[in-house]
């Protein structure tokens, strides 16, 4: 059985800085967002964090190696991890809907078992990602494989997937901040950017309630920002590894990641951004409380 660590949480909401975080522990073996290999390949999110092309880049290379030596092509540009499908948009809505209640995934479910495309590609998707965690562990020596691809319906194809023994790592980030890097970096509505947030939490914690409570760990971005060293090491004590073996020195430590455009920087500063309680006006407030209010409060914050 392989431990398989899922980093489940909304855009803008830590994530890549905890997958940095971790990454600078010995046993953790991670190359952020597994879904991202094929964009990044292509280009459209750059480069590995080692400043390389994933043609170029030595640990790519050598998972290539280790890949074709498994059968299985590798060409960074075509290498597919993420749960799509090549055509039949139908299937791709169906692929792409956020995680919903039992009712509706069973209805997902019973869609895509007659989608001749799913059929025919789901075995090389699942045999991809199988392939990329194994190997990834080798190379890199890991005891558990850390995923930080976020979102909840990737999961729901994870806890198919036979031999991993999965854990899920739930990061929150008070909604008001997520909707305030919404609206300066995406330039969304206030509407949309709050209602973004609520639907993520929503669809998170409709998977979560399919995982038994010891498979996973709830942490806030705000409490990582403040007290690093305490979280840190709850989330690998959870995780099933030392924490006294956590290099705090992430920013030294060699990876190979893939994701949010921050994975690039050397010189990351772990310090709490609260910019939204001074970016956010009265207006987007009341927008922000009539839509998610209820679901930040029960997360705690007030
Ligand atoms: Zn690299």
């Amino acid at each position: 059985m392989t431990d398989f660590v899922y980093l489940m949480a909304a855009s803008h909401s830590g994530s890549t800085l905890l997958t940095l975080l971790l990454a600078s522990h010995p046993d953790v073996a991670t190359v952020g967002e597994t879904c991202a290999v094929q964009w990044t390949g292509n280009g459209d999110t750059g480069l590995c964090s080692c400043g390389l092309r994933l043609e170029v880049c030595s640990f790519w290379q050598s998972l290539g190696e280790r890949l074709s030596r498994r059968g299985i092509a590798w060409d960074p540009r075509h290498f597919r991890t993420d749960f799509q499908v090549s055509r039949g948009r139908l299937t791709h809505r169906v692929l792409r809907a956020e995680y919903q209640r039992p009712l509706l995934e069973g209805l997902r479910d019973a869609c895509l078992m007659v989608s001749p495309v799913w059929r025919r590609e789901r075995a090389d998707l699942f045999r991809n990602n199988q392939a990329l965690i194994e190997e990834t562990m080798r190379i890199q020596s890991g005891k558990v494989f850390l995923d930080s691809s976020k979102e909840p319906h990737r999961l729901k194809f994870f806890l198919q997937m036979p031999g991993l023994r999965i854990k899920v790592i739930h990061m929150i980030r008070d909604g008001r901040g997520v909707m305030n890097s919404y609206l300066t970096r995406s330039r969304w509505t206030p509407e949309r950017s709050a209602d973004e947030w609520r639907r993520s939490i929503v669809s998170e914690e409709h998977i979560l309630h399919r995982l038994q409570p010891e498979q996973y760990i709830q942490i806030r971005y705000e409490d990582l920002c403040r007290e690093m060293t305490n979280h840190v090491g709850r989330v690998l004590t959870f995780m099933g590894l030392n924490p006294d073996l956590w290099d705090p020195n992430f920013n030294e430590h060699e990876r190979h990641i893939l994701g949010n455009r921050m994975r690039m920087r050397k010189d990351i500063e772990v310090r709490l951004n609260e910019q939204w309680r001074e970016s956010l006006t009265p207006d987007h407030l009341t927008t922000f409380e009539g839509i998610a209010g209820h679901l930040n409060r029960k997360y705690g914050y007030e």
